[in-house]
């Protein structure tokens, strides 16, 4: 595909200096400071948040980012030529071409923004799925999928007459390879699979169930929604053809979200939403659409959120980020370890290659309840079916506790974690 000129570089966003490249340490008091969020008090007590699966608090740079384009450049995109309109368009591009260069893509002419990972993957859906699956095609997606992962294939396959097929997961919650290899075949149009599972934790092998499903020439969607805060994301490694996130998982605002796709599919798909800014040109009796990615951005776009994204990602790539993983690993696997002393307590999802958190059950207490006593000690996590329905029914559950972890979580966040669990046990004598 050729370069749009309109697509700036993407100089503006690059990261400065890794804070901490290279010493191979992460300074997580260091890290906390920047979120002003984090300093509070919940009834009483230090804010222990646990809720990061759900969205992450911003960082200073973030909400520095986002006033500063309130304040000095908020113009609408490609329409002003007045100066505040140029600098918000070289703001937005800016941020489509940081987004690019986050996940490997070959150039930012790759990068949709949308409203989160569900618009994205409602995009993929609606436009290419569309395109490319009919009657007696077949979707394959797996059991630990989020309803956004869901929901836009079912649409897909009941407007087409396609069949959705369900990849099964094992008792530990990985992925059974066997079993979605089998189900492949010429009939497979799309594979659409969750690349970390926000119910179980589960990171999926994506490199090489991406190699199974593209041998029977199938397309394959990743939901990146969980991923990208916790690893780096190549998607010229992982070899898929879509790649769909949501801004405000990884630091940044809500209302943004991206979804990369190789450029030759995003090429050749027809527009799915119609409005300004998709089109070159309209009459009563014809319309001219804008090349991709233009093409699927109808309407004014989330500007001033684009530009939070991309600080959040300069903020996150400022880390050293394997210094970052072992942090967040020592930060689950000590969960793990204390969540196991705890008793009555079930781990739902017990994966070797688990990222972001844990879900589990407490006998004879209901999760939302064990979430209620926890906010009460000032500490939050999420209890409930995580948009997750059909994995936490091959589970033998209606719901789940979920502690799941940022960047700026400590030992001692656990530590208050599993003391609130023992009131919760004190407090329901179960
Ligand atoms: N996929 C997964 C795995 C998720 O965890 C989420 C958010 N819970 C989504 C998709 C949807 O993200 P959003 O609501 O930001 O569109």
């Amino acid at each position: 595909m050729a370069e749009n000129p309109r697509v700036a570089p993407r100089a503006r966003f690059l990261a400065g200096p890794a804070r901490s490249a290279g010493s191979g340490a992460f300074d997580v008091d260091a890290a906390r400071a920047d979120f002003p969020a984090l300093r509070q008090r919940v009834h009483g007590r230090p804010l222990v948040y646990l809720d990061n699966a759900a969205t992450t608090q911003k960082p200073r740079a973030v909400l520095a980012a986002l006033r500063r384009h309130y304040v000095r450049d908020n113009a609408n995109v490609r329409r002003g030529v007045h100066l505040l309109g140029e600098r918000a368009t070289a703001a937005y591009e800016g941020a489509r071409a940081a987004v690019a260069h986050f996940v490997g893509a070959a150039n930012a002419g790759e990068i949709v923004f949308t409203r989160g990972a569900t618009e994205a993957l409602n995009l993929v859906a609606q436009s290419f799925g569309r395109a490319h699956v009919g009657a007696g095609d077949e979707v394959v997606v797996s059991e630990m999928e989020h309803h956004a992962n869901i929901v836009p294939w079912q649409m897909l396959c009941r407007a087409v007459g396609a069949t959705l097929r369900v990849a099964p997961v094992d008792a530990r919650g990985v992925l059974d390879e066997a079993a979605f290899a089998a189900l492949l075949g010429a009939r497979t149009k799309i594979v659409a699979l969750a690349h970390v599972s926000n119910a179980l934790g589960t990171r999926n092998p994506i490199a090489a169930l991406a190699v199974r499903a593209r041998a029977h020439g199938a397309i394959v969607v990743v939901d990146g929604a969980q991923a990208v805060a916790h690893a780096p994301v190549d998607v010229a490694a992982l070899g898929c053809d879509f790649y769909a996130f949501s801004g405000h998982k990884l630091y940044g605002p809500t209302g943004v979200g991206a979804l990369w796709g190789r450029a030759a599919l995003l090429a050749a798909m027809p527009p799915w939403q119609g409005g300004g800014e998709m089109v070159r040109s309209v009459g009563w009796d014809e319309v001219a659409y804008e090349p991709a990615p233009y093409r699927f951005e109808a309407g004014t776009p989330p500007i001033a959120a684009a530009v939070g994204l991309a600080a959040a990602i300069a903020y996150l790539e400022g880390f050293d980020r394997a210094a970052l993983a072992a942090h967040e690993r020592d930060l689950l696997a000590y969960a793990a370890d204390g969540l196991a002393t705890v008793p009555g307590l079930r781990m739902i999802g017990e994966a070797p290659d688990k990222i972001g958190g844990h879900s589990f059950v407490l006998a004879g207490v209901h999760p939302h309840d064990v979430a209620a006593v926890l906010d009460g000690e000032g500490v939050a996590v999420r209890a409930g079916h995580h948009c997750a329905q059909p994995i936490l029914r091959r589970f033998g559950v209606g719901a789940t506790v979920r502690a799941s972890f940022g960047l700026y979580n400590r030992r001692a966040d656990v530590d208050r974690l599993i003391a609130g669990l023992a009131v919760v046990r004190r407090t329901f004598d179960p």
